[in-house]
């Protein structure tokens, strides 16, 4: 664990057996779930997260507390709460530690946003890959079932609730709401036409809330403290705290826990700063789909609003930094490589454009680019676009688009020159 201005989520991460739900209990879990259903009446829930102004930290910002209230509770069917914890974009690394460090903190968050949704389904859709998180998760239910923070007659309500852990298969796309539902359901993992949503018809076509694991995670120090406190944090329309993820040239990467609106440039000096000897070149302020941003936006603010004005997205919090070494050709051909891994096919653009540029970017990183090939990158991108049925394509696009208008001349000196001459420490990686 890395220093932290705002210990929430993060205060217990270093504590021995954290995981464990006696260490969760002896600081005071499961109190909030208590008071939530044995003193509040499920709207006062909504009202209250509503009120803290938490919005969804998976990438989109969506608020919480007003998703859960497109819940209708006129419907007769079974209500289900998704948590999306498929963290997959490169650079994210946020849910994973928080499941394994504090299980305990999300299993808590899912009982009271079920309470406030009227739901007594949840399942937990985890990335395949990270088996010790799915393990340490499966182990936090066995316990809270236990000692009967779950199942039947919740505190005493009368109120049932039960969880269900679900290890993902390893797709990125099944990060996507609608495909994550569809791979809950058994399907093939693909994105689902937008609307209906998800609150309408989602899991097994009933109303389902998907919110993102840290999203969950942070409403028990919500119903512990108030709206008012955690209002008290963050900025006008990005309220409260979140945990940014740093990786790349960096001294100390890792986790910081942070109020909404701190800067990069505060965020790099807590990770120590760009190695030594070494000047920062750019940097992703939410995953590698987002635009990058060079050292001229410092000093912008990373919340949701101020990372718009700058013109790229806050999305997941995933700031990567690279320095002068790095080859943005190569860079920009890495992710794109995975993105068009990731493809699920399902729609024309994004299949075949990940495909073109690709080729076009392999090309340019080996010095055999040819005269024309930079516009005819941005003509791809222009007709990937907006044009996908996900918003996957648009991703790979923004990295691919920002880095072209910051470093034009390094992907036009691919017509002539292979990216590890032009970048000898690339050469040394790679070979
Ligand atoms: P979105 O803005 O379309 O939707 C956000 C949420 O609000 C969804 O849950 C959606 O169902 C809900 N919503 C929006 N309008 C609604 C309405 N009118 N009625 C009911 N519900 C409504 O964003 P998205 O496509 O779900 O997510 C995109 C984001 O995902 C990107 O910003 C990106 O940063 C992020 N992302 C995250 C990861 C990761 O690993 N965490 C990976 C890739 C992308």
């Amino acid at each position: 664990m890395t220093d932290t201005l705002t210990p929430i989520l993060t205060k217990d991460w270093d504590t021995p057996d954290s995981w464990k739900l006696d260490t969760y209990v002896r600081g005071g879990g499961y109190d909030a779930a208590r008071k939530a259903l044995t003193t509040m009446k499920s709207p006062e829930v909504i009202d209250l997260v509503k009120a803290s102004g938490l919005r969804g930290r998976g990438g989109a910002g969506f608020p919480t507390g007003m998703k859960w209230s497109f819940i209708p509770q006129d419907n007769p069917k079974p209500k289900y709460l998704v948590v999306n914890c498929d963290e997959s974009e490169p650079g994210t690394c946020k849910d994973m530690p928080m499941l394994i460090a504090t299980p305990h903190t999300l299993l808590e968050g899912i009982i009271i946003a079920c309470y406030a949704v009227n739901a007594h389904h949840a399942f937990i859709f985890c990335r395949g890959e990270v088996l010790h998180a799915i393990r340490r998760l499966s182990q936090a239910v066995r316990e809270a079932y236990d000692k009967g923070y779950l199942g039947k007659d919740l505190f005493g309500t009368g109120y049932d609730l039960d969880i269900v852990v679900h290890s993902g298969a390893g797709a990125y796309i099944c990060g996507e709401e609608t495909a994550l539902l569809s791979a809950l359901e058994g399907h093939r993992g693909q994105p689902r036409l937008r609307p209906p949503f998800p609150a309408v018809e989602g899991l097994y076509a009933c109303p389902t809330v998907v919110n993102n694991a840290e999203s969950i995670a942070s409403v028990p120090a919500i119903v512990r403290n108030g709206a008012e406190w955690y209002q008290s944090m963050g900025t006008e329309k990005s309220k409260g705290a979140t945990i940014y993820s740093l990786s790349g040239h960096v001294k100390r990467p890792g986790q910081f826990e942070a109020p909404l609106g701190i800067t990069f440039r505060q965020i790099l000096e807590l990770g120590g700063g760009v190695r030594d000897g070494h000047q920062l070149k750019f940097f992703t302020p939410g995953g590698s789909s987002t635009p990058m941003f060079t050292p001229e936006q410092l000093d912008v603010p990373l919340d949701y609003e101020g990372v718009s004005a700058a013109g790229s997205i806050l999305g997941t919090k995933a700031l990567q930094v690279f320095d002068e070494t790095t080859s943005v050709v190569r860079t920009t051909l890495r992710w794109t490589e995975f993105y068009k891994h990731e493809s699920c096919g399902k729609c024309t653009p994004c299949r075949e454009g990940s495909w073109w540029l690709v080729q076009t970017l392999r090309n340019l990183e080996a010095g055999k680019g040819q005269e024309g090939d930079v516009d005819k990158l941005l003509d791809v991108c222009d007709n990937v676009s907006m044009k996908s049925f996900c918003t996957l394509a648009d991703g790979f696009v923004a990295c691919i688009t920002s880095a072209i208008k910051h470093f034009r001349s390094e992907f036009e000196a691919g017509y002539h020159t292979p990216a590890w001459e032009l970048f000898p420490y690339e050469k040394s990686a790679l070979f």
